[in-house]
């Protein structure tokens, strides 16, 4: 098990996770269950505040990324911590005003966000919204001039870079739907055109360069990329950006093999890169957004299900099948994402068997990790997967109309429910 402050073995050999037994947390509250750890949360919004104070003055604003998790108790964690939060959906910003998000702390992203998406957006006072196309763009200021408001916005582009990490999360390279294309001079004409808005202030502009980075250079490489574009646009429009919206995908920990830097140091030398261009090329220097999602939530989330069945197939694999899987879970099936998992009520016995974790779905492909290091499993044991904080809840479906599991927050041996589990009764809510 790799270390963690929040993981522990207790006296009794089981798991604990932010000072509960996870064998009781299963039992009190069921499997499949998440449990977030509070502490791991609001250290990593902390970490992530301070960072900013001590490396750039405070000149900045982090946004948690909220699709990596995203639940009314979340959006009052970060509200609580100072952060903004980024939104990708009506649905989420919803939830975040639900709870009294300031909107002005809040940046609108997507592709392809609906009329109606922007008109609520406008409406509530977004503080940033992102604007992805030139559809968008005229939909928007249409939008700001009826309501006569002038709307801040950030334009969306892709500075050429292709992150190390899997291929479908790579969005800052060219052949991506997001943004629009840097190096063929796409991002200025869109920049030119926003500036002409009537309704519309342009603030600044946005990037994304990928998830679950664990290599400094491509955010180095970015905001020196977007440095330069920022020198080139008030050079020739006269315009100053003042917003550089960095975007997200600092790395975590899934197995022990994942080696995350520091957010810190990230911080420190996209820092100083920002500050010596905009020193040497005599530009303001701009405000900094940052997006981290997944490196906020990922590792202070744990899973914990009961398996069923062990089967043994003499010669090609033994199936040990839990009672969840891609209906909570869909990152194997979707990245072949691996994940440390371990039985919690055998967590100090070693590992000795190697076995697929297969989840209770109609479909084959349904696994959880295959080649997974386990302690010898049987039914009734609880099994528990580690670092599903990010893009597990929020990832979350009913297929096979299977309800979606609770979500427990604990913190210094407590525990209490934050997301209450589906009921059979909720899964037919809107049938008629
Ligand atoms: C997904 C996303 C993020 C968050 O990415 P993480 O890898 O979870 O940090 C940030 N910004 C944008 C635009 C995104 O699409």
């Amino acid at each position: 098990m790799y270390q963690s402050e929040s993981l522990k073995i207790n006296e009794q050999g089981h798991l604990e996770f932010g000072g509960c037994d996870t064998l009781s947390l299963a039992k009190e509250y069921q499997t499949p269950l998440y449990v977030m750890d509070e502490q791991v949360i609001r250290n990593n919004c902390k970490q992530y505040r301070q960072s900013m104070e001590e490396c750039y003055g405070g000149h900045g604003l982090v946004l948690y990324a909220s699709k990596a998790f995203s639940c009314k108790e979340m959006y009052r964690i970060a509200m609580e911590e100072g952060l903004g939060v980024d939104v990708v959906s009506g649905g989420e910003l919803y939830t975040a005003l639900s709870v009294g998000f300031p909107a002005e702390k809040i940046c609108f992203h997507g592709n392809n966000k609906t009329k109606e998406e922007l008109e609520m957006a406008v409406k509530t006072g977004v503080g940033y919204i992102v604007v992805d196309s030139r559809e968008e763009l005229s939909l928007l200021n249409a939008i700001a001039g009826e309501r006569k408001v002038k709307q801040p916005i950030l334009c969306r582009m892709k500075p050429g870079i292709d992150a190390h990490t899997h291929s479908f999360v790579q969005t800052g390279h060219i052949d991506c739907k997001f943004g629009t294309v840097l190096e063929n001079g796409d991002s200025f004409d869109f920049a030119k055109l926003a500036a002409a808005q009537p309704n519309l202030t342009l603030l600044g502009v946005h990037c994304h360069v990928g998830s679950q980075i664990f290599d400094e250079k491509p955010f180095l490489l970015a905001a020196e990329r977007m440095m330069d574009f920022v020198v080139q646009v008030r050079e020739i429009l006269g315009v100053t950006l003042k917003v550089l919206n960095l975007g997200g995908g600092y790395g975590i920990r899934y197995t022990e093999q994942d080696q995350p830097i520091a957010y810190g140091d990230y911080m420190k030398k996209i820092s100083e890169a920002i500050k010596s261009i905009a020193h040497d090329r005599n530009v303001e220097l701009p405000f900094i957004l940052m997006e981290p999602g997944r490196s906020i939530v990922g590792e202070a989330g744990i899973t914990l299900y009961t398996v069923g069945s062990v089967k043994k197939i003499p010669d090609v694999r033994t199936f040990v099948s839990v009672d969840g899987g891609m209906s909570d879970n869909p990152r194997y099936i979707l990245y072949q994402a691996e994940y440390e998992m371990l039985l919690s009520n055998k967590a100090k016995e070693e590992k000795t068997a190697s076995v697929t974790v297969a989840g209770k779905c109609c479909e084959s492909g349904d696994l959880l990790g295959e080649n997974v290091a386990l302690q010898e499993a049987k039914a009734g044991d609880i099994l528990a997967v580690l670092s599903t904080g990010a893009y597990n809840y929020s990832m979350a479906s009913n297929y096979n109309r299977i309800p979606r599991a609770a979500v427990v927050m604990v913190k210094d041996g407590a525990s209490r429910v934050i997301v209450r589990r589906e009921s059979y009764e909720d899964l037919i809510r809107n049938d008629v």
